[in-house]
């Protein structure tokens, strides 16, 4: 359906230099294909979906959309937008018009399909898409999470053959991305072909039938989401696909910062999508951080999430201590000791070069 050759893309600083952001970029995209498009920020990614549907044009190579030449000369760029619809991480519904109008509005314009057809159809998008009880309201009343899917419906209603999503849940609260996902799920179920821009990587492992992997201008790795995610060939693809998020307080003297460390633990879980993990990461911190600092050892308290397999732990790490320090003769730590056990699934003891870690999996 797609095939892209040698794609380029340079924008031209103001000192005359230029910059290429698109070196080089190959591939191939069937009908019905699902393929996300990750990598670190700045690699590209935004650029060669926009290069695709020629909001960016490119600035060499070639893209065939069904066997057309969409960079000829007099090649009609309206033409293509129908075929291939985009849905971005601003939304950008029209703000005047009612969910319903957003709806409705191209395939009358552009399509000129007769207003009642073009409602019926608008509806049914809406109840696809679990918005047809808003179809009367504006925009600006709308959550996140509710605008983007009546802008999937919007991109629905001119029946495009692919549509690009250019991060679509980047721009929304954590607790509204699961909607969104899961109509994109259901579309891609249903056929769609999709290219996808996107940092939710279990997502991206779930949906899709292929996996791009970018990465200074070049489709790094190319492959199954089991390939790109449990046998990456490439060392830059498997320390992506492997990062751990972590975050980590040194709690050095009694003036430490408590507050703000709880207030940071909060935003992390917030910020990864395991808001209900932040409850007992802190009922935990609270619980044995009188322990730790009675033992005297300098104390590092670690919050990690690996978005792969979506563990969260919290761990506590005694600087040049073992595992003898939490024990006799601290009577009360035992008791406290169990009472933390509780609050997580399973703990992990460690001995390093470092000190003595226990590692709580939440
Ligand atoms: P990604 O989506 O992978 O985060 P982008 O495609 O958004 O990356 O951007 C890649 C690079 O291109 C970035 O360094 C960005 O600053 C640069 N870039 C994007 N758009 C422009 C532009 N209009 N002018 C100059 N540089 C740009």
């Amino acid at each position: 359906m797609i095939t892209v050759k040698h794609l380029q893309k340079a924008y031209h600083n103001p000192d005359g230099s230029t910059f290429t952001v698109l070196k080089d970029i190959n591939c191939e995209i069937g009908p019905g294909e699902v393929i996300s498009i990750i990598g670190p920020s700045g690699t590209g990614k935004s650029t060669f979906l926009r290069a695709l549907n020629l909001l960016d044009p490119p600035t060499g190579g070639e893209i065939l959309f069904g066997g057309e030449n969409i960079l000829a000369r007099k090649y009609p760029v309206h033409k293509l937008r129908l075929r291939m619809g985009m849905v971005f991480q601003s939304f950008n519904l029209f703000e005047h018009m009612t969910v319903l109008e957003n709806v409705m509005y191209a395939p009358v314009t552009i399509l000129k399909k007769g207003k009642d057809a073009a409602r019926s159809e608008a509806l049914a998008l809406l109840r696809k898409v679990g918005m047809a009880e808003k179809a009367d309201v504006l925009p600006s009343s709308l959550s996140g999470g509710q605008k983007q899917r009546v802008a999937i419906a919007r991109c629905l209603a001119m029946n495009p053959e692919a549509i690009l999503f250019d991060e679509p849940t980047s721009a929304l609260d954590p607790t509204m991305v699961g909607e969104v996902l899961s109509v994109m799920r259901q579309l891609a179920k249903e056929g769609m072909t999709m290219l996808i821009v996107t940092h939710e990587m279990k997502f991206a492992r779930d949906v899709s039938t292929r996996i791009f992997f970018m990465y200074d201008g070049y489709i790094h790795e190319d492959g199954t989401p089991d390939q790109i995610f449990n046998n990456p060939r490439r060392s830059a693809t498997k320390a992506f696909v492997q990062r751990i998020r972590k975050e980590v307080f040194e709690v050095d003297t009694d003036n430490f910062d408590f507050l703000g460390m709880e207030t940071s633990i909060n935003r992390f879980c917030i910020k990864y999508n395991i808001a209900g993990k932040s409850d007992s990461a802190l009922s935990l911190i609270r619980m044995l951080l009188p322990v730790c600092m009675e033992t005297g050892h300098r104390l590092t308290i670690r919050i990690t999430y690996s978005e792969l397999s979506e563990e969260a732990s919290l761990d506590f790490m005694l600087e040049g201590a073992d595992p003898s320090t939490l024990q006799a003769p601290y009577t009360s730590t035992r008791v406290e000791w169990k009472k933390a056990e509780a609050l997580c699934q399973r703990t992990v003891e460690e001995t390093t070069s470092r000190g003595y870690r226990v590692k709580f999996i939440l």
